[in-house]
Formats: C-alpha cells, structure tokens, sequence
C-alpha cells in the first residue's frame, strides 16, 4: 500500500477517495488498482459517485477500425481507382 509509483498516468482522478467500486462485481477495490482483484476486469479512475469507471476496449475498436478501412481501401482500390 505504502509504495508509490514513480510516475502515475497523469488520467487517473483519485480526488478524495481511497476505494472505488466495480462496475461488475461490485466489490471495493483500491483507488490506485486498474484491476479488480475479485473479478479480474480492468477498471478506470474513480467518478464522483464513488464507482470505477469502466475502460474503454481502444484494442479491440481500433481492431475493427482497421479492419473496415483496410476494406474500404480494398473496395476502392478494386472497383472505383480505375
Ligand atoms: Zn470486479
């Protein structure tokens, strides 16, 4: 509990909580945890109401996204370039 981190994101609101709760188990987890320990899901910063936020899945949209430009590139490339 005691040990600090060296640099801590500079995105993390802790403002004056020290627990936060999951949003899927709703289980206490520590301010600083980007982990629930009980259910194992990754948690955001604490909101004003006391509940971890839920983070946001960037890899798997930026997946899709990919994915459909690598498409749309594709389909113009084969059919509307010419
Ligand atoms: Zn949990």
């Amino acid at each position: 509990m005691a040990r600090k981190k060296k640099d801590p994101p500079a995105h993390v609101e802790t403002k004056t909580f020290t627990v936060k709760k999951c949003p899927y188990c709703y289980t206490y987890v520590a301010v600083k945890e980007m982990r629930c320990e009980a259910c194992g899901k990754r948690v955001g910063a604490v909101d004003s109401s006391g509940w971890a936020r839920k983070v946001f899945d960037w890899r798997a949209y930026l997946g899709a996204i990919v994915a459909i430009a690598t498409f749309l590139i594709f389909y113009w490339w084969a059919f509307l370039s010419k």
